[in-house]
């Protein structure tokens, strides 16, 4: 797993393993029935596939798939599709189960499915890209669907890779299905303030977490691993809320300045340029430094296993506002924990995405578009409630946020699971 994770253990850097430890304490802390325990903890169904792809040149190779679906009990999975080399299965479960968790925090009506294809788009053509993914729609087709488990974008796929996924699933069906998927461009039927929902869901619970610990948001200090989608727009929203956003990075390196950036610029310099390196009136770190600079607010929002028992105990912020989905691992929980440093975790934090990609499945279904506006304050809403939701389980439990997210969500799923009885 790329990032500052260098000498980790595999044990400590597996994603199945991070969500398992977190599962088990929580678990253990609700008192939930041993049998139960199994039930939520296995993943319904996993699908292995083979995809066949005719290359440009005309030679064939075979590309590995995964779709699991963790948890379908409150209703379709829902889940990302992730194109990358370092794609595996235990990954894929990892982000599945999380996507359970998430959806019964955010009170989303959905299960937990994820998907992933082992590839390097960065070597592959558009046409490429196109051909993988048609094959792998056809390949998984029979376990989606818009009442089954509705794909959306992850890691390297976009609203063009949505596009063709609704459009094979569509042809099959023999017409337009635009609830198959979502994350899909506008025109296509896809929710205005999609793009911008996980980072607008995190400067929601940046600024309740802020609000909880009575610690102003304006004049703040915050640092942001990772300037993509998640990433940037969050720095945006809380540079506009009057936060001092000091320094942030993305796979090339990182850039600081402790007077503060100005991130309208940046997000200019970054669009002409690809990269934060280099923006005038900034200093150059590496993103390991970048961790350790002394901030308020950190915000890693780039990928797994950045924040480690290797590195949990430099690191200096007031609070941790998790964008990336398993940025922390297991092992510096504790760590985390020992110096003081709220933590709000993924699953709850980077729920925006999926809150607004239900928003998405719900204006497909019935066939009628919202504002931006409504999007986003009903996507306000959730969010907050959601916050204040983990914060009194954390509180009646007497534990952390994290561990409060993962009994709120594991004991919502498990009263549905319950009610509906097991079907024999
Ligand atoms: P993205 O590809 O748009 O951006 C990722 C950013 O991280 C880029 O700036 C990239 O250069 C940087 N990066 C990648 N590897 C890095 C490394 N090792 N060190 C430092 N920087 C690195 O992706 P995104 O959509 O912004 O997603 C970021 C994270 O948020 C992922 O973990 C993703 O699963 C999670 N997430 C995304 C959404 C969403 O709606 N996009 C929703 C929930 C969770």
């Amino acid at each position: 797993m790329a990032g500052s994770s260098g000498s980790i253990s595999a044990k400590e850097g597996n994603p199945f393993e991070a969500m398992s430890a977190r599962f088990e304490v929580a678990a253990r802390k609700l008192g939930l029935d041993p049998g139960l325990y199994e039930i939520l903890k296995t993943p319904d169904r996993e699908l292995a596939v083979s995809i066949p792809v005719e290359m440009d040149d005309g030679s064939y190779r075979v590309f590995q798939g995964y779709r699991v679906q963790h948890n379908m009990a409150s209703g379709p999975c829902k889940g990302g599709i992730r194109f990358s080399p370092e794609v595996t299965l235990d990954e894929v479960r990892a982000l599945a189960a999380w996507m359970t968790w998430k959806c019964a925090i955010a009170n989303v009506p959905f299960g937990g499915g994820k998907g992933g294809v082992i590839c390097d788009p960065s070597q592959l053509s558009r046409r490429e890209i196109e051909r993988i993914t048609r094959r792998y729609v056809a390949m998984i087709i029979d376990i989606i669907g818009p009442e089954r488990d509705v794909p959306a974008p992850d890691m390297n796929t976009n609203e063009n890779v949505m596009a063709w996924i609704m459009d094979t699933y569509s042809m099959h069906a023999r017409h337009a299905v635009p609830a198959i998927v979502t994350g899909k461009p506008i025109g296509l039927g896809g929710s205005l303030g999609r793009t911008e929902a996980t980072g607008r869901g995190l400067d929601v619970v940046t600024r309740e977490a802020m609000a909880y610990l009575d610690i102003p948001l304006r004049g703040a200090r915050v640092v942001v691993q990772g300037f993509g989608n998640v990433g940037s727009i969050a720095a945006r929203l809380l540079y506009e809320d009057g936060a001092n956003i000091v320094a942030v990075s993305d796979v090339h390196g990182g850039i600081v300045n402790p007077a503060g950036l100005n991130v309208h610029e940046l997000l200019k310099f970054a669009r002409a340029n690809r990269t934060v390196r280099g923006f005038p009136g900034s200093s150059e770190i590496t993103n390991e430094e970048l961790l350790e600079v002394q901030t308020d607010i950190l915000l890693p929002a780039a990928t797994e296993n950045q924040i480690t028992s290797r590195n949990a105990d430099r690191i200096s912020t007031r609070i941790i506002v998790e964008g990336a989905n398993g940025p922390t691992t297991a092992a510096a929980d504790a760590l985390l924990e020992e110096k003081g440093i709220f933590v709000v975790p993924d699953i709850l934090a980077n729920a925006g995405g999926v809150t607004v990609s239900y928003f998405e499945w719900v204006q497909n279904r019935y066939g009628y578009y919202w504002e931006e506006a409504e999007v986003n304050d009903r996507l306000e809403n959730t969010m907050v409630k959601a916050f204040r939701d983990v914060a009194t389980v954390a509180e009646k439990f007497d534990v952390s946020m994290r561990l409060g997210a993962y009994m709120l969500g594991i004991d919502r799923v498990a009263y549905t699971t319950l009610t509906r009885g097991i079907y024999a």
